[in-house]
């Protein structure tokens, strides 16, 4: 059973990466990745927290904005964790979601909504990488709404008027960087239509100029149509299919390993990486 994209407390997930590899192990999975939001923090936790049966790939969930404002996430899987090159480009998006959190939280507060940047960094794990899932936390915490959820379908949505967008690389500069650093990138839930406006299909064609290896096909987000439709556009461009969870621990419905990806796109996708790196104990 292989789950190539799940989030741990170095991002939005509720699980701490140790306790991600111990749910993996006794949900059945055999191969996973960590793919946390702009962040590989969660990983040496992860290896040394590795036992047998279990194969565990470095990954990141890279926020990408096309040139038209649309939002797309990019999973870079397999490169090599201590590019620089990457490093920098995964700090920097870091960085600038720190002033947009407070441009959201100041949206918020000016409608009169009890909410503070000190609310939302007590609802933040150490290190992790800011997001407004963490805004939603505090936002429970201070009674403003009852769920994550239900922040996100009144407040936070991304048609929200507190919605704020943070800086950050366009899909083919990381592509690219997933590349040049050995890794493969796979577009993340590209048709995930409920979160805002995707990407059409005939844009598939430049990010395969750029280095695209993957399309994630099967996730909670896609209707069998959506599904079907990217299955086709994945065949026609000689592209792997994935499919996988988006894991979330409490902090979403996805269920560890509920999509999962077959072993021969898997065994293809490994091999377009430029060097072997699996991590098995
Ligand atoms: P950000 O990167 O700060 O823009 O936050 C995006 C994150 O919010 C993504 O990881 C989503 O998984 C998460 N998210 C989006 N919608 C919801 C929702 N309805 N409930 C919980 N998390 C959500
Ligand atoms: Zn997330
Ligand atoms: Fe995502
Ligand atoms: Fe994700």
């Amino acid at each position: 059973m292989i789950d190539l994209h799940t989030h741990t407390t170095a991002s939005d997930g509720t699980d701490s990466p140790a306790a991600l590899i111990n749910k993996a192990l006794s949900a059945g999975i055999t191969t996973l990745a960590i793919t946390d939001h702009d962040s590989t923090s969660g990983w040496s936790e992860a290896v040394t927290a590795l036992r047998p049966s279990l194969s565990l790939v470095l990954g990141a969930e890279i926020s990408t904005l096309t040139l038209d404002g649309i939002s797309v996430h990019m999973l870079g899987l397999l490169f090599d964790g201590e590019d620089k090159h990457m490093q920098n480009m995964l700090a920097e998006s870091r960085d600038t979601r720190i002033p947009r959190m407070r441009k959201m939280i100041d949206l918020l507060a000016a409608d009169g909504i009890n909410i503070s940047i000190e609310d939302v960094m007590a609802a933040t794990p150490v290190g992790a990488t800011l997001g407004r899932p963490h805004l939603a936390d505090a936002l429970v915490r201070n009674k403003v709404v009852a769920t994550r959820d239900e922040a996100f379908l009144e407040l936070l949505h991304n048609d929200s008027k507190y919605y704020v967008t943070h800086a950050a690389p366009t899909p083919e500069d990381a592509i690219r960087q997933i590349n040049q650093a050995g890794g493969v990138a796979v577009i993340a839930h590209p048709f995930a239509s409920r979160r805002g406006e995707v990407i059409s299909a005939a844009t598939f064609t430049n990010l395969v100029s750029a280095g695209l290896h993957g399309i994630e096909v099967n996730h909670r987000d896609h209707s069998q149509a959506e599904r079907e439709q990217l299955a086709q556009i994945a065949d026609q461009l000689g592209l792997v299919q994935t499919g996988s969870s988006d894991y979330h621990g409490n902090g979403k419905l996805n269920e560890l390993g509920e999509n999962l990806t077959d072993p021969e796109q898997w065994a293809r996708l490994e091999s377009l990486a430029s060097a072997r790196r699996v991590v098995t104990k």
